[in-house]
């Protein structure tokens, strides 16, 4: 940590400012500048963050030197992390997020009947999709929309893993659930409203299963880390990170998906990277660009929503992908892949 004084400070404040330090058990160290007064404290950052540092007489501003996730932090494990999801039986392959194969986790927005969940299924399947993703409990602005299926939802979420031996992705949205689904889902998700719902994070720390963790709607890529942290630091470290679009004040996409954080979060974390190009722009038409644009930035996995009848969808049907445009996608996806060194795909 390292505190830079006014212009003007003076030995008084200098030496009280050293007092204090002293007194939390931490050591200051002065330098004098030619304009300004610098002091490096040394000792816990955590201890020297939870302390005001700013609001002593003379103090002009204070800065970390240390990045506040830790078990996050690309600095702090050499390799990348890579999760692998069990075979869903006997025989069938695992599936690794964060090596060299580009994941594609792809399903209806929500659960809406067992046609309509297997119809999509299918086509995840046909097409070399590795993970089935629906939503039981959906998080809708609107308490009139539809809510999702629930428990029903997951039953037959349930059902189509066996039936099309896919592993499967639903959102949690509520403490109470995380147990049940855990135990029924290969991987969790934490969607963008739930970023920061700290009470969710630690108990998907102790839920046993990957966690697909979405980039809040206004989240810093900062908060996002510090929301990974919640879970890293509850003893899972299995977390796999989403840029899903951020808020800004461009009305033509539903959110502005930020490419950059891909190659940002390569840089400072160790765990893999997914993008929603789905959530990300809203627009069907604009979801294949953008899926082939973060296989190129770097993406490990990408999760796109899909239904067979965008029309009658009862969430999200405006970004929905037909099965045949999901099919044309994945075939483009591959070229990519190639091309930045990787393949698409889900064999370990
Ligand atoms: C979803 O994946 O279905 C979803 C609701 O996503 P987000 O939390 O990113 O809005
Ligand atoms: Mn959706």
């Amino acid at each position: 940590m390292i505190i830079v004084l006014k212009q003007g400070a003076t030995s008084e404040q200098v030496r009280h400012i050293e007092a204090r330090i002293r007194e939390w058990g931490l050591t200051p160290h002065v330098s004098q500048g030619t304009e300004r007064i610098v002091i490096g404290v040394i000792g816990d950052e955590d201890l020297i963050r939870s302390r005001s540092l700013d609001m002593l007489p003379g103090v002009e501003s204070v800065k970390s030197i240390l990045k506040p996730y830790r078990l996050a932090n690309a600095a702090t494990k050499p390799t990348r992390t890579v999760l692998t999801i069990p075979p869903v039986r006997p025989g069938c392959t695992p599936v690794e997020i964060g090596g060299d194969r580009v994941v594609m986790i792809a399903g209806p927005c929500s659960v809406e009947s067992r046609e309509q969940l297997f119809e999509v299924a299918q086509c995840v399947k046909e097409y070399g999709g590795a993970v089935l993703r629906a939503g039981a409990f959906k998080p809708r602005t609107s308490p009139y929309s539809f809510q999702g299926l629930g428990h029903a939802g997951l039953d037959l979420l349930a059902e189509a893993r066996e039936k099309f031996e896919l592993p499967i992705l639903t959102e949690v949205m509520d403490t109470r659930d995380v147990e049940r689904v855990a135990q029924v889902v290969d991987i969790i998700q934490i969607g963008a409203r739930n970023m920061q719902n700290f009470n969710l994070l630690k108990m998907a720390g102790g839920c046993g299963r990957p966690v697909l963790l979405k980039r809040g709607l206004s989240a810093t890529i900062e908060e996002l880390l510090m929301s990974a942290e919640y879970v890293l630091s509850a003893g899972n470290p299995m977390v796999l990170l989403c840029e899903r679009g951020i808020r800004t004040f461009e009305p033509m996409t539903r959110n502005t998906l930020d490419l950059s954080a891909v190659p940002v979060l390569r840089r400072e974390t160790h765990l893999p990277v997914a993008v929603d190009p789905s959530h990300g722009t809203g627009h069907w038409d604009l979801v294949a660009p953008m899926a082939l644009a973060a296989v190129a930035a770097g993406a490990d996995a990408l999760t796109v929503e899909i239904h067979p009848r965008p029309e009658d969808a009862l969430s999200d049907g405006s970004q929905a992908l037909l099965p045949e445009s999901f099919a044309g996608l994945m075939l483009r996806l591959a070229d990519v892949a190639r091309a930045v060194g990787r393949t698409m795909g889900t064999v370990a």
